[in-house]
């Protein structure tokens, strides 16, 4: 359904939030308010990693906790939280990185929730600059875990390759490294 007429339903933009200089913030709240469309989501996802045999699903901090659990229950698959730093006991941490909104200090998941040789589905509700996601494939290889995919419902493009003038980062570019 990409860019669909469900599209302005499942995330619809208002300018300049969270701070001046964001030119449209996304809000998944749509979604979340309706369950046909959120339904619809899980299945497309927990269809599509169904059978490629995943071990667990891995959720961003915030809104990744909102939409991973429900895949990770239709996939019968544990769940691993990935939070930013200081709210779970006995963690590792990725190192700083980028984003949209600017520095980010790390990622961190609990010690023994992904095993060596773990294949590790990672859902957030948005990717903007990749960086968040580079930062959790990060966390999951440092496990000795494998990342099948990241998903997530909403993806900006402006940030997949950007001419050098916007002065915006390259998410092409970040992942390639
Ligand atoms: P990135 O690291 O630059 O790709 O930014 C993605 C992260 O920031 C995700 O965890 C998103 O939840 C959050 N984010 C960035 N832009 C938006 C937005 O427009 N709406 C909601 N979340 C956003």
């Amino acid at each position: 359904e990409q860019d669909g007429p469900e599209a302005k339903e499942i995330a619809n933009y208002l300018p300049y939030f969270p701070f001046k200089g964001i030119p449209r913030f996304y809000d998944i709240g749509g979604f979340l308010a309706n369950p046909e469309i959120f339904q619809k989501i899980v299945d497309i996802f927990s269809t599509r990693y169904g059978d490629i045999g995943i071990d667990a699903v891995a959720g961003l901090d915030a809104r990744g906790f909102i939409l991973g659990p429900p895949i990770a229950l239709a996939l019968k698959k544990p769940f691993i939280m990935m939070r930013k730093e200081g709210k779970m006991p006995n963690t590792i941490k990725s190192s700083e990185y980028d984003t949209e909104y600017g520095k980010r200090s790390g990622l961190t998941v609990q010690k023994d929730r992904i095993k060596e040789g773990d294949r590790v589905l990672i859902i957030d509700d948005l990717v903007a600059t990749g960086g968040t996601l580079s930062s959790a494939i990060q966390l999951v290889k440092a496990c000795g875990g494998t990342v099948v995919e990241c998903a997530c419902v909403v993806e900006l493009k402006m940030f997949i390759d950007p001419p050098a003038e916007s002065g915006l980062p390259s998410r092409t570019k970040l992942f390639n490294d």
